[in-house]
């Protein structure tokens, strides 16, 4: 046999031993339905856990610099930019949102931007109906820090609950600062008046709910699913997640991380962060540690669905994207 007919004839045989393995040793997922295939929602197997990221929309705003980057000169700005292949003219990133099945329960972590972000946003109802799930199925918030973006979702435009079945979950630490006589952000970036209103807006969101709402501690176990951590820095008590089925877990960490920009270039932050340099801090620790542990990691905001994985490439760190080869379920194994 001459070395071209050998390698067709390996060829062949390693094609049909992969078939066979593949017809059986697995069982097929069920989809959603037989001919509709919602882009905006994904279904995640996380071991046996049956979660979903659903799309709330897109954050789209005319100018990066200086919300993101407000110190980093143009010229660096724009160059890291263009190595990583965004937009320049404008900053656009994706709003994530994951829903858990346990149990009896039907868990959303935070509710997106509701009617607050303009029309590319609050889409989180719409993509939850393409999976044949309506807002008054859902049983609970958890809520990961009290931005617009993650619970302006929450009420609708005449202040009715758009979930009005929802009991909230929130850390006693993040509730507590921002229901405090007088919550300051002395180290934050951010205008006055831009604090000023988020300040307004989160004390009527978490009025609003009192009467639905719990307290989680970090560190606790919630649901049988979810573990909850500090994150501080872009909120005074922002939480991020671990969502675990038995040995198989992701890592929600919601806005410590905004734009793969500010995984190679950690210390250039967002104006959107209230302790500038705790964030900073947050984000460094969190990317270490992703690196050294393989982290799977799930974002609110990096391009959607906001799955991936950040590795280390010479000396800067870079975000790689969750490899995924069908566009509606994924399976972590
Ligand atoms: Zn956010």
């Amino acid at each position: 046999m001459n070395r071209s007919r050998l390698s067709t004839f390996r060829l062949f045989a390693l094609i049909s031993l992969s078939l066979s393995v593949l017809l059986f040793s697995f069982k097929p997922i069920n989809r959603y339905g037989t001919t509709d295939r919602p882009r905006s929602a994904l279904k995640l197997l996380i071991g046996n856990l049956e979660t979903y990221i659903l799309s709330d929309g897109v954050i789209s705003l005319p100018s990066i610099q200086p919300i993101f980057a407000p110190f980093a000169t143009e010229q660096q700005f724009m160059a890291q930019l263009e190595k990583l292949h965004l937009p320049k003219d404008r900053l656009e990133v994706s709003s994530n949102i994951i829903l858990i099945k346990k149990n009896n329960k039907l868990i959303l972590i935070d509710s997106g931007s509701g009617h607050h972000m303009g029309k590319n946003g609050g889409q989180l109802s719409t993509s939850l109906q393409t999976i044949g799930i309506q807002p008054q199925d859902i049983t609970d918030i958890v809520i990961s820090h009290v931005h617009i973006d993650h619970v302006g979702g929450i009420l609708d435009e005449q202040d009715g609950f758009i979930f009005p079945n929802a009991q909230y979950h929130i850390a006693q630490k993040e509730h507590d600062f921002w229901m405090s006589d007088n919550p300051i952000f002395p180290n934050s970036k951010d205008n006055i008046s831009n604090i000023n209103s988020g300040i307004l807006f989160a004390q009527r969101t978490l009025a609003k709910i009192s009467d639905r709402l719990q307290f989680f501690e970090y560190g606790q176990h919630l649901f049988g699913c979810l573990i909850p951590e500090l994150a501080e820095g872009h909120s005074p008590g922002q939480t991020i997640f671990t969502i675990y089925d038995s040995e198989k877990s992701l890592k929600h960490i919601v806005d410590v991380i905004h734009t793969p920009f500010l995984v190679s270039n950690p210390e250039w932050g967002t104006l959107w962060d209230g302790d500038f340099e705790k964030a900073v801090q947050t984000r460094k620790k969190i990317i270490a540690e992703g690196v050294e542990k393989g982290t799977l990691f799930m974002t609110s905001h990096l391009p959607w669905p906001g799955l991936g994985f950040i590795d280390k490439k010479g000396t800067e760190h870079q975000w790689t994207i969750f490899p995924y080869s069908d566009p509606i379920n994924i399976v972590i194994k």
